[in-house]
């Protein structure tokens, strides 16, 4: 999993309703308010002793660390973070779900593209890009079930969506080189869902046939359908969470322009209790200045309905005076804090602490 996940992050950027939403005032807010709160995302090595959680989360909190997004479950590293006052919360992907045991029993909840693929037996680009259908009311409480049962164990603080979206009908532009594909259009093969569900409820909601539609790409109506479905998901996560009175946040596209034409992913209109929107500047041929520009496009966006919380890629940052640089024009431009992926040295976490001395917490609108 490990393996898979930081083979993923280097190819692909992975991967948090519009109508009668849940009230989610039980959803915990992941923060107080009073200060910066920084987040790293791990996959938990469960062979790692208790003496090295120990100092290692102890680390975290001294360098401004508030939370950390596990994407494995082990009680351990949870109850380790959790004693060095971090929040621990599990992250778990959405739509992307290519586990056997749903693919052998339910091929047919799975995402089709324009040219009538499925994902069950055609994935894009990747082999393990699996994406389910977010129309279909059994993939939805599928999902409800399983955030349901991380949300019900006592040291979980709250779940973290990734993947929420369709697959990427346009790639980062870092990308179309190592895939040998040019995506200055939306390509059949890679724009989803025309499934037999997605179509007539479509019709049935529009009284438009899609299939017969000439550039179905170019839909305003069918467009929005597609958000609303996930944004329907993401709903209904959120009220599952509500319901446990714990925080639900999710690993967003960098913006929500990027968002809407990448994968059709529209945060903004969800009551999540947090986003970390994926701002790796490397994907799409940026320099660190842009993640200010990203930040502010967000915050704007959001107008305070909840904290974002910019998500760095430590990879594509050339030494730590430039992860620096890239914090403060995080919190500066409006971020509620940072989040990590990547291998967290001493180097980043001194970062971290000089950027957070930098930038004064101030008045913020969340
Ligand atoms: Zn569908």
């Amino acid at each position: 999993m490990i393996n898979r996940r930081k083979f993923m992050k280097n190819t692909l950027v992975a991967g948090a309703a519009a109508s009668l939403l849940p009230a989610v005032a039980g959803a915990a807010a992941p923060h107080a308010k009073k200060e910066w709160f920084n987040w790293v995302w791990t996959n938990p090595n469960l062979t790692e002793t208790d003496d090295v959680l120990h100092a290692r989360y102890k680390a975290y909190y001294e360098a401004g660390i508030r939370g950390i997004f596990f994407e494995n479950d082990s009680e351990k590293h949870f109850r380790a973070a959790k004693a060095q006052k971090l929040q621990a919360h599990r992250w778990i992907w959405t739509m992307n779900r290519g586990e056997k045991t749903l693919l052998d029993a339910h091929p047919e909840w799975y995402a089709k593209n324009r040219k009538g693929e499925s994902c069950a037996t055609n994935p894009p680009y990747v082999n393990y890009y699996r994406w389910l259908c977010p129309s279909r009311p059994e993939v939805r409480q599928y999902l409800a079930d399983d955030y349901a049962a991380a949300l019900a164990k006592d040291y979980v603080d709250g779940i973290h969506l990734d993947y929420v979206r369709f697959c990427d009908v346009i790639l980062p532009v870092n990308l179309w080189s190592k895939y040998n594909i040019v995506q200055t259009s939306e390509l059949p093969e890679y724009d989803y869902c025309y499934c037999e569900v997605c179509r007539a409820k479509y019709q049935s909601e529009h009284g438009i046939n899609i299939s017969e539609v000439e550039f179905p790409e170019a839909s305003p109506s069918w467009r929005l359908f597609r958000y609303r479905q996930v944004n329907e998901v993401v709903a209904q996560l959120t009220a599952v969470a509500a319901k446990y009175n714990k925080s639900i946040t999710a690993a967003v596209f960098p913006t929500p322009d990027i968002a809407h034409r990448n994968v059709k992913q529209d945060w903004v209109n969800w009551k999540v209790t947090g986003v970390c929107p994926m701002i790796y500047h490397g994907f799409y041929k940026e320099n660190v200045a842009w993640i200010g520009d990203a930040v502010a496009e967000g915050v704007k966006a959001l107008n305070g309905k909840f904290p974002l919380y910019a998500g760095l890629y430590l990879s594509d940052f050339k030494n730590d005076a430039e992860i620096q640089q890239g914090i403060q024009n995080a919190l500066h431009n409006g971020a509620a804090g940072v989040s990590f992926f990547g291998t967290v040295t001493d180097g980043v976490l001194q970062a971290l602490k000089n950027a957070v001395a930098a930038v004064p917490f101030g008045k913020r609108a969340w």
